[in-house]
């Protein structure tokens, strides 16, 4: 994973130092030795990790770091704050002015590395993330998230600690503002995860249980794999740290536990997984929407194409039938003339809705467009099929349709054109060709029926 670093110093000695250390790891250093100077590189370069020294003449460190969070265009670039001091109410400065992470001087390569490989990890996945909410928004009616309108409160928040006292702490502290439930080993962590949570703090000091293969667990989850973990370590325990972001961990607190620093950085993490959520289920009604048809929520004629390809490649190679029906709405002009298009906009949704209870589960129903529809039923030959579709043209013509547009019932019924592939090679587009000229030979027979193609 190789990625741009622009490492920020007043010092040209401690530039040189950290340049060759990135360097020897193959990534790209850009430097810059004064604040202006860095946001200027920063805008420039758009590097993926900013190491940035705390203090420096001019513009220092929280003020750049600043500057870059409120910048739309770099915010979501990680800060890393190079500190010589280990004073907790620094970090709380620097987690205030958005900083992602901190390293102290002298630098250790461990830490350093560690860090700069679980912020990337974060980077790439924000910038997927990013990337598809951009295309999501094209779609139009999806809402813009950002990172910086949420207070980070009121979480679901599980503590896996088995030392009393700050057990005790962390309740306490964070209860004020979220939801938070305590056990005190792996396996009771691993029952309470049944739950959803948006935060797990996991000590990684447990007597009797292992954290770090925990926070293993959790991430190899489909259902814990995003959650956020913030991990609760000694200070001198640098090597764990080290497996723990590599693991995934997003964050960690040094024991004793600084309050303060508890609860700013408990709220980014909640902030950053809310964040990461929301670009989540932004790119997953926009692939919904890209594939169904927003009137009656089938599928549309795109992904009937693409679906149907696929089937039709299965049935070839396993010599299995494959049927498809055409489904037309007699004289559907006629309704909207009579009763009005928002009338025929429900017929057309009870329809669909219809089509769906006529089939199995792993048969599909798609709209073609206007008032025809589509039924793909695999694995079905023609006699099937025959059934399937005559018993639902029979439905259609028997029970009218209902709706708050439509007063008594509406008599409707449509005509049926019906193919089966049988391993023979044929594409989609020849497939829904014939059943549709069966279609076409439905509607010159008079209209409500069934007409199976030949051959
Ligand atoms: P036929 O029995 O030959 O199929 O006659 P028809 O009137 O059903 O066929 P035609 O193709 O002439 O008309 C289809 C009508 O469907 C015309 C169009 O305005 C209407 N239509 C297409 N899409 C929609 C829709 O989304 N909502 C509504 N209400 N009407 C639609
Ligand atoms: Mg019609
Ligand atoms: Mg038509």
């Amino acid at each position: 994973m190789t990625a741009r670093i622009l490492v920020v110093d007043d010092q040209p000695l401690n530039v040189k130092l950290l340049e060759a250390k990135l360097t020897a790891e193959y990534y790209e250093v850009v430097s810059a030795t004064g604040g202006a100077e860095a946001l200027e590189k920063a805008a420039e370069v758009q590097p993926d990790i900013i190491l940035l020294d705390v203090m420096m003449p001019g513009m220092d460190g929280y003020q750049v770091c600043e500057r870059l969070k409120a910048d739309p265009e770099l915010s979501h670039i990680p800060v890393v704050m190079v500190t010589a001091l280990g004073d907790p109410a620094d970090r709380i400065r620097g987690i205030d002015v958005g900083a992602d992470d901190f390293l102290s001087k002298p630098i250790n390569d461990i830490a350093l590395f560690a860090r700069v490989r679980s912020l990337l990890r974060l980077k790439l996945t924000l910038d997927e993330l990013r990337l598809r909410d951009d295309t999501s928004l094209q779609f139009g009616d999806l809402a813009a998230t950002d990172l910086t309108s949420d207070c980070g409160t009121g979480a679901r928040i599980l503590v896996v600690e088995d030392e009393s006292d700050d057990r005790d702490t962390i309740a306490q502290v964070l209860s004020e503002e979220n939801a938070v439930t305590c056990v005190t080993g792996v396996e009771e962590a691993l029952v309470a995860i049944a739950q959803v949570f948006d935060l797990i703090i996991v000590s990684t000091n447990l007597k009797d249980s292992d954290g770090l293969r925990l926070c293993s667990k959790i991430r190899s989850r489909d259902s814990t794999r995003h959650v956020a973990i913030l991990m609760l370590i000694d200070e001198s325990d640098s090597e764990r740290l080290a497996r723990g972001l590599d693991l995934g961990v997003n964050d960690y607190i040094y024991k004793p536990i600084d309050k303060n620093e508890l609860i700013a950085r408990t709220r980014g993490q909640i902030r950053h997984y809310r964040y990461q959520e929301r670009l989540r289920s932004n790119y997953h009604r926009s692939v919904s929407m890209a594939v169904t048809d927003s009137l009656t929520g089938l599928y549309n004629r795109h992904y009937l194409d693409t679906y149907l390809s696929r089937l039709l490649a299965r049935s070839l190679s396993d010599g299995k039938p494959l049927a498809v029906a055409i489904i037309d709405v007699d004289f559907f002009k006629a309704v909207n003339d009579t009763h009005g298009h928002p009338a025929g906009d429900q017929v057309l949704r009870e329809l669909a809705e219809r089509l769906e209870g006529s089939v199995r589960a792993n048969d599909m129903a798609a709209r073609f467009g206007g008032e025809e529809f589509v039924l793909v039923m695999s694995e079905t030959d023609m006699e099937t099929a025959r059934t399937v579709t005559a018993r639902l043209c029979r439905d259609i013509e028997t029970t009218p349709f209902a709706g708050s547009m439509i007063e008594n019932g509406l008599p409707v019924t449509a005509s049926i054109g019906v193919a089966v592939a049988d391993g023979r090679d044929e594409t989609p587009e020849g497939l829904l060709g014939r059943a549709d000229e069966a279609l076409y030979e439905a509607k010159r027979g008079g209209r409500n029926q069934v007409v199976a193609a030949v051959g």
